[in-house]
């Protein structure tokens, strides 16, 4: 049988600097006897920084870009003298100068042009991937663990929707275990950038803002790995963003659909896609801290024990916009939420929460600048209006199937909050509705305190 393995994603924080990635190393090193698979994020801000950079150069402003660019080359040079001797650098200097040279040629081709395009974008941003994964290969190296990068994008074959391009699972399943099943088997650790992969006819592309925890999954479910750890800055999957509500606690459990309903309405620690191939094969993802990797983390597993609270967690997700569409002459008409849908489709819009009466529809989306088209668009056939700084809040729990009056809970504590939608989501493990967007420290933070003060400690820690 085929040698198992075991995936670990590190995220940008956990990659942020050198003292960072020496602690990158030894959790590698731990975990050596599993075969691990590592998936590396860019450092700590760079895809940031990359996408200024393709914008300022898309302006025109080929100086600007181009300092931009050497403040990346200064901070990975740094880095890299840190972690590796005298003799190693030197030879990682040369690999990495020209992979700056590359994208420094790539920077004054878009400035002359004056114009970026979704292609050239991913074409810039997947240097952040590029330059970690090489960098941590390296630092693997260095301290004595056999590390072989494998570049992305000869195995993670996506469609050409480029800024959030899909894999194609069949293509990049066989690439995987052609590329990676002889490394593991000769014991080597194999490195691959997330978040990038290449089209068919080689074209590089992203699968998304966030991507490389969904990279980690494409190549857990693709090599079937034993488990998926998506090694991040906090202990793990918590009952709200801790950022927000300093008391929350880490959830030990939770189901595949919780986490996947948190992570879409905006629980940023795990990236929305990320569970679903990991679910088709059943492969328990782990949330562990690369800070304090003594921490059990979160296990995400197809079924998580009843817990005595009412909800696991809950998640808030800003920069929403709401969609009025109102059409009396339509009433009832047979077709209509159709061709609301087809414009949205037309214009690539995901909808997010909808609620609808005989003559009104109301959705949301994320604020985007593709909006006023979209809303002359649907105003040849009814009546549109949009307002934005608005947030979708949304509690999550398998209880909400079961328990009773919930709802009456949750809209208790909110007596003086104004309540634009209200769904109860249609996997009915979620409560979700939407407010402006300012008042959600105050209404995350009464939440937290309402449903989280008393926790079932087979579930909470
Ligand atoms: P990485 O760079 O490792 O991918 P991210 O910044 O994407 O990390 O995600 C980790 C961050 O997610 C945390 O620092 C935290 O602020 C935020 N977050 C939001 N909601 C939650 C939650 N429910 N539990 C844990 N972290 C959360
Ligand atoms: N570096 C990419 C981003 O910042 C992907 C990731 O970190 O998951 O969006
Ligand atoms: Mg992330």
């Amino acid at each position: 049988m085929a040698n198992s393995c075991i995936i670990m994603k590190f995220g940008g924080t956990s990659v942020g600097d050198a003292k960072a990635i020496e602690r990158v190393v030894s959790i590698v090193r731990d975990r050596l006897p599993q075969n691990p698979v590592v998936v590396a994020s860019a450092m700590a801000r760079v895809t940031d920084q990359l996408l200024k950079i393709a914008r300022v150069a898309g302006d025109g402003d080929r100086k600007t870009a181009l300092t931009l660019a050497r403040e990346l080359r200064e901070r990975h040079y740094n880095t890299a003298g840190e972690l590796l001797g005298t003799a190693l650098f030197t030879e990682f200097h040369s690999d990495l100068g020209t992979e700056f040279e590359e994208l420094e040629e790539l920077v004054r081709g878009i400035s002359a042009v004056g114009e970026l395009t979704p292609r050239s974008t991913d074409a810039v941003a997947s240097y952040g991937e590029i330059l970690s994964s090489k960098l941590l290969t390296a630092a693997l190296s260095a301290h004595g663990i056999e590390a072989t990068r494998v570049d992305s994008r000869d195995c993670i074959v996506t469609d050409e929707n480029f800024t959030r391009a899909a894999p194609l699972f069949e293509e990049t399943n066989s690439k995987l275990h052609e590329l990676l099943r002889p490394l593991i088997e000769q014991g080597r650790v194999p490195v691959m950038g997330g978040f990038i992969g290449a089209t068919r006819a080689g074209v590089t592309t992203t699968i998304g803002r966030g991507g490389s925890d969904f990279s980690a999954s494409i190549i857990g479910a693709g090599l079937n790995a034993d488990k998926i750890e998506i090694w991040t800055d906090v202990d793990g999957m918590m009952t709200t963003d801790p950022n927000l509500c300093p008391e929350a606690h880490r959830i030990k459990v939770i189901s595949f659909d919780e986490a996947a309903e948190l992570a879409y309405f905006g629980a940023k620690v795990l990236h929305p896609a990320t569970v679903l191939p990991a679910v088709e094969k059943n492969i328990p993802v782990y949330i562990l801290n690369s800070r304090n990797p003594s921490c059990e983390g979160t296990r995400i597993a197809a079924r998580a024990p009843h817990s005595k609270n009412f909800f696991k967690a809950i998640a808030a997700k800003k920069r929403i916009t709401i969609i009025d569409i109102v059409a009396p002459r339509m009433l009832l008409a047979h077709g209509f939420l159709k061709q609301i849908f087809e414009a949205f489709d037309r214009h690539r819009i995901p909808i997010d929460v909808v609620s609808t009466s005989e003559v009104s529809v109301s959705l949301t989306v994320d604020s985007n600048e593709s909006i006023p088209a979209l809303a002359a668009d649907l105003s040849q056939i009814a009546d549109v209006k949009y307002e934005g700084r608005k947030a979708i809040v949304c509690l999550v729990g398998e209880n909400l199937r079961e328990v009773p009056g919930i709802a009456a809970h949750v809209f208790g504590e909110l007596t003086d909050v104004k309540i634009r939608m209200i769904s109860q989501g249609a996997s009915e493990i979620n409560l979700t509705f939407v407010i402006d967007e300012e008042q959600v420290p105050s209404v995350v933070q009464r939440l937290h305190k309402t449903f989280f003060s008393e926790l079932d400690a087979e579930v909470f820690a």
